[in-house]
C-alpha cells in the first residue's frame, strides 16, 4: 500500500508520520520546533529524512500542513508569524531536497477536511484546532474555503473584545489572545499562577480560582467567535481539535452553555472534539500528500 510522509508544522513542535492510504500511521516521529525561520526549515528537512528512513516503501509524496497564510496552488507560505516564515516557497524547496512530489497546505484546512472525511456529515462544517494558536477550517460543499489570498480561516484573529489584550499578530482582543493554549498559560502566569503547561492549568479547574477565571475568559472568547461562525454558516457541526481540545468536557460543556446563551432564536450547532484527536493535523497533511499525486485515500477511523 502506498504511503506518504506527513508533517504537521506547529509553533511548538513538528509532528510527523508515515501514513498509508487507509489513514494508518505506520511510523510517528515528533520533534520540538526550533525558533527562527531557517532553523524551522532545517528541522523539517531532518524530520522528513528520518521519516523516509522509517517508511516501509518509497513514499509517493510528502504532505506538509503549516499555520499562517498559505498559497496552496504554489505551495508558498506567505506569512506564518509563529514560525518566522514570510514568502517561503516551501514546496519547491522540499521537492529539491526530497526528490518527491510535495504538497504544502494550511494545517487547519487540511485537518478539517480529514476530519470531515470520517465524520459522515454533510453541509457546512467548521473545524477549529486550538493549539499554540487557533485557526478554523470552514468546509463548505466539501472544500475548505481558502479565500482570495489563502488567508481564510484565521478564526483566532477575529476580534471579540474591542481594545482587549494585545495579540502577537498586532491586533487587540483576538480570540487567540484569550483562548489559545499559549494564551491560557500566559494569562494564568500573569495572575501569579505557576504551571508548566496549559494541561496543568486545566487540571486545576474547580480547585484554583485563577485557573477558573482564565479558563472562563478563554471559553467566553471562543463562544463569541463561534457565535459569529454559527450565524454566518449554519454549520452541521463544530469540531474542536488541537491540544487544548484534550480538555474534553471541561471545554465542551461550558462552551456549549456560553454559545447557547449568545443565541436567542436558534439552537447552537452540535459541538464535539475531533475524532482524529491529536492526529488530525498529521492526517490532514497526509491527505494533501495523497491528493498531490492523484490518490484518493480511503481513511478509516
Ligand atoms: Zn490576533
Amino acid at each position: 500500500m502506498s504511503v506518504v510522509l506527513a508533517v504537521d508544522v506547529g509553533g511548538t513542535g513538528l509532528k510527523g508520520a508515515v501514513v498509508d492510504a487507509r489513514g494508518r500511521e505506520v511510523a510517528v516521529r515528533d520533534r520540538p520546533t526550533r525558533s527562527g525561520g531557517s532553523a524551522v526549515e532545517e528541522n523539517l528537512r531532518e524530520l522528513l529524512a528520518e521519516l523516509a528512513a522509517a517508511a516501509p516503501s518509497r513514499p509517493v509524496a510528502v504532505g506538509i500542513g503549516t499555520p499562517g497564510t498559505v498559497e496552496e496552488a504554489s505551495g508558498t507560505v506567505v506569512y506564518a508569524s509563529n514560525l518566522g516564515w514570510r514568502n517561503l516557497p516551501l514546496r519547491s524547496r522540499l521537492e529539491e531536497t526530497t526528490g518527491l512530489p510535495v504538497a504544502v497546505g494550511h494545517d487547519g484546512r487540511a485537518a478539517g477536511r480529514a476530519e470531515q472525511l470520517v465524520s459522515g456529515t454533510h453541509g457546512s462544517f467548521v473545524f477549529v484546532p486550538i493549539g499554540t494558536g487557533i485557526s478554523a477550517a470552514l468546509v463548505v460543499a466539501g472544500s475548505a474555503v481558502s479565500g482570495v489570498s489563502g488567508a481564510a480561516g484565521e478564526f483566532g484573529h477575529v476580534v471579540v473584545h474591542p481594545d482587549g489584550e494585545p495579540c502577537p499578530c498586532g491586533q487587540r482582543g483576538c480570540v487567540e489572545a484569550y483562548a489559545a493554549g499559549a494564551a491560557v498559560l500566559r494569562r494564568y502566569r500573569a495572575r501569579g499562577g505557576t504551571a508548566a503547561s496549559t494541561v496543568e492549568v486545566v487540571q486545576r479547574l474547580g480547585a484554583d480560582p485563577v485557573a477558573d477565571e482564565v479558563w472562563d475568559d478563554a471559553v467566553r472568547a471562543l463562544a463569541l467567535g463561534l457565535q459569529g461562525l454559527t450565524m454566518l454558516l449554519d454549520p452541521a457541526e463544530i469540531v474542536l481539535g488541537g491540544g487544548v481540545s484534550g480538555a474534553g468536557p471541561r471545554l465542551l460543556d461550558p462552551l456549549e452553555a456560553r454559545l447557547r446563551s449568545l443565541l436567542a432564536w436558534r439552537e447552537p450547532p452540535p459541538l464535539r472534539t475531533a475524532r482524529w484527536g491529536a492526529r488530525a493535523g498529521r492526517i490532514g497533511a497526509a491527505l494533501l500528500g495523497f491528493e498531490r499525486v492523484g490518490i484518493e485515500p480511503a481513511f478509516e477511523f
